[in-house]
């Protein structure tokens, strides 16, 4: 299948963007020649919204997937949707104010990794709730680390992406956070993503979308740390003050 241009890597705060339909899949997935739609990956889920055609109708899209490699990008409409044609111009739209917060929370887990800097075995972004778990046996008080969590956010730090190539990261193993999920090779170079003036407060390689500036986050904290297995812990970020 095509490879699809994914224009949420360069500009995480694109909503709308015009393409073209190049293909339609055999489960009637379709395949653009670009798009501001994120597909998932990384725990972070893929974007939902609609697509406008060019008499105003709508083609609502329930999920965003990646295909057999994740330069090819799909669009699930949801059930009982008209089907484009091939050549057909869209305008797309995404469901700003659920990849909003999806960012914000994409940006929370950055920031957790920071203040636990522990291997990573597992994340999950949500609009709501997001997870991290650590390989860690220390015991840490989520009020303790909710205080560090709103510390970085009210630093209002910049967060910005930076290509390396495969050699540099290579060179520098300890860019990598994550225990099992190693940054995809092959093309070459690796998209960071960097916190603070001159990365100061942190960088790693990752492909999802964040916000720009720590601040954006806004209040969350620390709902829940589970003991899973005995080098394990789960966190749990949510919106919101801590509960007394
Ligand atoms: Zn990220």
């Amino acid at each position: 299948m095509q490879d699809t241009q994914p224009l949420f890597i360069e500009d995480s705060y694109l909503t709308t963007s015009e393409a073209t339909v190049v293909a339609i899949s055999d489960r009637g997935g379709i395949v653009l020649d670009r798009t501001c739609f994120y597909a998932t990956s990384g725990g972070q889920p893929g974007d939902t919204g609609f697509f406008e055609r060019e008499d105003g109708s709508r083609i609502d899209i329930a999920a965003t997937i990646t295909g057999e490699s994740k330069a090819e990008i799909i669009h699930v409409p949801a059930n009982d949707q008209p089907v484009p044609g091939v050549g057909e111009k869209l305008m797309l739209h995404i469901d700003w104010e659920r990849r909003y917060k999806l960012m914000r929370m994409h940006t929370a887990c950055h920031l957790l990794t920071v203040i636990c800097p522990y291997g990573i075995t597992g994340a999950s972004v949500g609009e709501n709730e997001s997870r991290v778990d650590f390989d860690m046996s220390e015991i840490v008080d989520k009020k303790d680390v909710t205080g560090k969590l709103m510390k970085l956010v009210e630093g209002n730090h910049p967060v910005f992406t930076q290509w390396i190539t495969e050699a540099d990261l290579e060179s520098n193993p300890e860019l990598v956070k994550s225990k099992n999920v190693r940054p995809p090779k092959g093309s070459g170079r690796v998209r960071l993503v960097c916190i603070g003036e001159g990365s100061s407060v942190d960088s790693q390689p990752c492909g999802g979308t964040h916000v720009s500036e720590t601040k954006e986050v806004g209040e969350i904290h620390i709902g829940k740390i589970e003991k899973k297995g005995r080098e394990n812990r789960r966190f749990r970020i949510r919106f919101g003050p801590l509960p007394e």
